[in-house]
């Protein structure tokens, strides 16, 4: 298993379908399973940028580790709060598949326009603004709490173009 962090933007769905292919791994994308089977007032909450409830996240993302295939996928936007990463690590079964994390970094003025181009429901200024807000509040600290748990942490520059950025991630999981 390969989980894949960073702000929206920075590139982890087009580097993961990336990784996937290449690795012959499935990728899962946290956002894609949410866009596809929620509704009402949660697809609002979703369409303006916040991170939907812990609870209903884990309990998604853990029918499927413990029934797919955890240790050939590559996880795009899992965890995203230390919340999440906490239930991560406290089941060995999981962790035990987890080979590495990869942090996309970027910064906010390149995502902001990658995004506007890109022009998905949430891809606004408004939500925009507030999912960075949430990257560096509630994603960020994931980061360390990793490391402290002796997880290989990649850190990449993803504002450069798209192969070369997939190119440095497969030299870092390939090289021993
Ligand atoms: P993404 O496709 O990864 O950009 O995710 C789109 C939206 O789905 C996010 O802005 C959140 O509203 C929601 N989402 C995806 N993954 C998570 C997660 N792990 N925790 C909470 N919300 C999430």
């Amino acid at each position: 298993m390969i989980i894949l962090i960073g702000v929206a933007g920075a590139g982890k769905s087009v580097q993961g379908k990336l990784l996937a292919k290449d690795l012959g791994a499935t990728w899962v994308s946290t956002g894609e399973l949410l866009r596809q089977n929620i509704s009402g007032d949660r697809r609002e909450d979703m369409l303006r940028g916040k991170l939907l409830d812990d609870k209903e996240i884990i309990s998604v993302i853990s029918e499927f580790l413990h029934r797919g295939d955890a240790k050939n996928c590559i996880l795009d936007g899992f965890p995203r709060t230390i919340t999440q990463a906490q239930w991560l690590l406290n089941d060995k079964s999981i962790t035990d598949k987890l080979k590495a994390v990869i942090h996309l970094k970027a910064d906010k003025k390149i995502v902001k326009e990658r995004l506007l181009t890109r022009g998905r429901l949430d891809d606004n200024e408004h939500a925009i603004d507030l999912r960075f807000k949430e990257y560096e509040a509630e994603t960020l600290p994931i980061i360390d709490l990793f490391k402290d748990n002796g997880i290989q942490i990649y850190e990449i520059n993803g504002e450069r173009h798209i192969s070369e950025v997939h190119r440095e991630i497969m030299n870092k999981l390939t090289t021993p």
